[in-house]
């Protein structure tokens, strides 16, 4: 978890390929689907476009089938997923289906000045359409309202990993390894 621009993305590669599984980008999956114009990138796209999120029914589908595939049977580390208070009761639901269980919900935080600029550099280099000023706002605000109580949650539950997301890429990739050896394997 953490705010749009936190570096999500590019650490749960590094981290899911640590551990030999996939890394599910529900953001990643959107876009695919937007560009090759399939009905689900249809539906997604505006709500995208807005700086919103996308509707939970859809988002949760979308995830059930995805680790339903068999490259997410060893287990499998979701990027984006889940954002809304329906997203972890519904993500509670398919893992019990699955057999798998939470290990660890990882939070990058980053200050908001340095998030804005992130997401100003990649517009010009990704050309993302959603990575204009005005809707980079927009998601700041969308995640600040309905995703960061998630953080809370997972506290209680005594599974949440805080990790400093400034920096460089490899420091911070040394951050999450650090913080997550410490958290127990049961
Ligand atoms: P970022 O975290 O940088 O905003 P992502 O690539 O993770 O970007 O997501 C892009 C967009 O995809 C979101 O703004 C939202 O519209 C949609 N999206 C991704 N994940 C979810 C989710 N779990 N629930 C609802 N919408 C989502």
């Amino acid at each position: 978890m953490g705010p749009p621009g936190a570096g999500k993305g590019t650490q749960a590669k590094v981290v899911a390929d640590h551990f030999g599984v996939p890394a599910i980008s529900t953001g990643d999956i959107f876009r695919a689907n937007v560009s090759e114009g399939t009905e689900l990138g249809v539906k997604a796209k505006r709500y995208m476009d807005a700086g919103e999120y996308v509707p939970d029914d859809v988002t949760n589908l979308m995830v059930r089938n995805r680790i339903d595939e068999k490259d997410a049977e060893p287990g499998f580390l979701l990027d984006g997923y889940p954002r809304t208070l329906a997203q972890v009761e519904e993500l509670d639901g398919m893992i019990k289906h699955t057999g798998h269980q939470l290990d660890a919900v990882l939070v990058l935080t980053v200050d908001d000045e340095e998030l804005v600029q992130r997401l100003l550099e990649r517009a010009k280099t990704e050309g993302r359409a959603d990575d204009t000023e005005e809707v980079i706002r927009r998601r700041q605000e969308v995640y600040s309202e309905q995703t960061e109580p998630l953080i809370g949650v997972y506290r209680d539950r005594g599974i949440l990993v805080e990790v400093d997301g400034m920096g460089e890429v490899d420091e911070v990739t040394k951050r999450i390894f650090d913080a997550l050896d410490v958290v127990p394997q049961s």
